[in-house]
């Protein structure tokens, strides 16, 4: 099989752990072909109100280059995986120019678009979000995604459904109205989404799932979405964690291909070969 993991952190964004040569060797324990490390951007917005420290939310600036130079580093010397270089980013709409800076300054692989907050409420994490009914949240959530997506400074989304992570789903009906208005704007705008498995493992309500759910994925599918993978490792055990589940989804909803970036060229690759 040919799977990556795209979606991996350092402990420089203040809330991971272990070196990045464990999260390397991680990797190679568990047969992936690629591996990308997607640490959380120095953040580049101003938050009106100091919610978040800075050095809880992501790397400060100061060590954006050695980020970069160690990974270029561990590049050169593992031959037998593919390491790419790629940053998780916050979408905040009104900061697209400050974004495409820092996404475009760089040698990056890929660039992942994340939302973790709605500013118009608060840069809390929106998984902690308590003012808001999740009849609320979801539609505020997706809309904002959505806007990332056609944005255009992203080469993959993250965990586009990461309220259900904290929140109970709505009721079906809702939901799938929701995930179909979703799906079509993340088509529309080109976006390759990632199947996330930190839903699996990390939350508060116990095993939510790999992010997308499975509903939201077949939309995806039927309006031309591509897909890759990514662990969310915020320690080097859980790289390449609970695949098996992102596989399953894979084959349940018929996804044959991935998307993999060199350079921020997307090409296409049969995941089970
Ligand atoms: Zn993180
Ligand atoms: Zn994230």
């Amino acid at each position: 099989m040919y799977l990556v993991d795209y979606h991996i952190h350092t402990k420089r964004c203040g809330h991971a752990c272990g070196e990045e040569r464990e999260y390397v060797e991680e990797a190679l324990n568990k047969g992936l072909r690629e591996m990308g490390f997607s640490d959380h951007v120095p953040r580049f917005y101003n938050p009106p109100s100091p919610e978040v420290k800075v050095t809880e939310r992501g790397m400060v600036r100061e060590e954006l280059d050695g980020y970069i130079e160690s990974v270029i580093k561990l590049r050169n010397e593992y031959k037998d995986i593919s390491i790419k270089l790629g940053l998780e980013v916050d979408f905040v709409p009104g900061w697209e120019e400050e974004t495409a800076a820092i996404t475009t300054q760089y040698p990056w692989d890929y660039i992942i678009g994340s939302v973790h907050f709605i500013p118009e409420w608060s840069y809390g994490y929106i998984a902690n979000e308590k003012e808001h009914e999740p009849e609320e949240i979801y539609p505020v959530y997706f809309d904002q995604m959505a806007q990332a997506a056609e944005s255009r400074l992203f080469d993959i989304l993250a965990h586009v459904d990461l309220p259900k992570r904290s929140f109970p789903r709505l009721d079906p009906g809702k939901m799938a109205e929701l995930h179909k208005d979703l799906a079509i704007r993340l088509g529309k705008a080109g976006a390759v989404i990632e199947l996330n498995s930190y839903g699996v493992r990390g939350s508060k309500l116990g095993d939510v799932g790999v992010y997308p759910d499975q509903g939201l994925l077949r939309l995806c599918r039927q309006h031309g979405v591509k897909v890759t993978i990514g662990s969310d490792a915020h320690r080097p055990r859980d790289v390449g964690a609970d695949f098996n589940r992102v596989t399953e989804l894979l084959n349940n909803v018929g996804y044959r291909e991935i998307a993999v970036f060199n350079k921020r060229k997307r090409s296409m690759i049969e995941w089970e070969d």
